[in-house]
């Protein structure tokens, strides 16, 4: 008899709701993870938030893409650049809740 392989065997059990929240985490090259994506709200941006593309090309039609859409001008954000954008607005919602 053949050993059951483990990858397997919990990819069968997995439900249809963790098989879809399992795609849309594994996204990359969205626009949410993009350079151009303008969130107003970088502490609590995911896939669903809205924001207008900046980007050169694409700025002067205004487009308001979501953070699971995508192109072929997308440029990756690193994560130092994520991390500063939050404490940023961490410090402006800290300033902000002083006032
Ligand atoms: S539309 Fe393209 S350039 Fe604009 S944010 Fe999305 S991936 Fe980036």
């Amino acid at each position: 008899m053949q050993k059951p392989i483990p990858g397997l065997l919990m990819e069968s059990n997995e439900s249809d709701l963790q098989r879809s929240l399992k795609s849309i985490s594994w996204q990359h090259g969205n626009c949410l993870a993009c350079i151009w994506f303008s969130s107003a709200d970088p502490l609590n941006a995911d896939l669903l938030d809205r924001a207008r593309c900046l980007h050169p090309k694409l700025k002067p039609f205004e487009l308001l893409v979501s953070g699971r859409d995508w192109c072929s001008l997308y440029q990756e954000r690193s994560q130092k650049q994520i991390d500063n954008r939050q404490e940023m607005a961490l410090k402006e919602a800290e300033k902000a809740a002083k006032s």
